[in-house]
């Protein structure tokens, strides 16, 4: 498995890239099984896979977890290495953002980006879309894989890439969860033993509200009940809203393809899930 550690490397290596398609599987690291999931259909598609480990910092606000998050560089390796992945890319921040976070040019996916986690943390889809618009400029790949478990951020990724006609098809992978439901996710490792016990609730919580949605309840019924069941059961809500998957605006009467998404504090950490469903 090639290791890049620096843009010029990687450039050096994509130039003699000539004959087979490239997948792109960007991550922040400590990798899991969800991340591993992401390489193994990326690699359904191409047999050359170049997976990204960059902790992007515009893309975390002054007041989040971008110090502790967890770095795990030698065990991702590892794992990628047994997968059998073509290139690790992981470039240092000083490479990426050469000018600084500040002065960086960015991109805006306008609408989508505002609401629901962007409403709560203003900025941070314009950090993920800047850094997947540089990372595609950089790896050129033909193709990239994204997680299903941060839809609205696959979303964001999706428009950006039909709005600035990105030649990259994106693929959506289903969210890759623990055997009691709980979805895989870095910052899994943040809760307490107890917390830990009380998080599948999410998504149970979810499988419900998706079925009373089926049985005809409003989407505005539905997410009144599940924010007194995530307050009933200790979590701190942000946000529970029913949307139409495409656009996630809120959904009308003639809409069939709806996506239930929560976010909701547990102690300090901020959980989110989501629920894709036809009505
Ligand atoms: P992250 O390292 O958290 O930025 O995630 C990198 C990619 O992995 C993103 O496309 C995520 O949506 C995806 N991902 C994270 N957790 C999961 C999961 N449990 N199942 C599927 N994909 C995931």
């Amino acid at each position: 498995m090639l290791v890049f550690s620096s843009l010029s490397e990687l450039r050096g290596w994509r130039a003699q890239q000539t004959t087979n398609p490239i997948a792109l599987v960007p991550t922040m690291g400590n990798l899991h099984q969800g991340h591993l999931q992401l390489v193994k259909r990326a690699q359904q598609a191409t047999s050359q896979v170049v997976v990204s480990i960059f902790v992007n910092p515009m893309q975390f606000a002054a007041n989040e977890d971008l110090d502790r998050y967890p770095r795990t560089f030698a065990e991702d390796c590892a794992a990628l290495e047994a997968l059998g992945v073509t290139a690790v890319f992981a470039p240092t921040v000083e490479d990426v953002y050469p000018r600084g976070v500040a002065n960086q040019t960015s991109v805006t996916v306008p609408e989508i980006s505002d609401i629901l986690c962007g409403a709560s943390r203003p900025g941070h889809f314009r950090g993920v879309a800047t850094i997947v618009c540089k990372l595609f400029n950089m790896v050129q790949p033909d193709i990239a894989v994204f997680g299903q478990k941060d839809y609205q951020q696959l979303q964001v990724i999706r428009l950006m890439t039909a709005d600035l006609s990105m030649p990259v098809d994106i693929i959506g992978e289903p969210t890759e969860r623990a055997d009691d439901g709980l979805a895989l996710s870095s910052r899994n490792g943040y809760l307490s033993t107890a917390e830990r016990a009380q998080a599948p609730f999410i998504y149970l919580l979810l499988q419900d509200l998706a079925k009373l949605l089926k049985q005809g309840v409003s989407a505005g019924e539905v997410e009144q009940r599940g924010l007194a069941a995530l307050t009933e059961q200790g979590f701190r809500p942000d946000y529970l809203s029913v949307r139409r998957q495409q656009d996630l605006q809120p959904v009308a009467a003639t809409d069939t393809e709806l996506v239930i998404l929560l976010a909701a504090y547990l102690g300090n950490t901020r959980l989110i899930d989501n629920l894709c469903l036809q009505r």
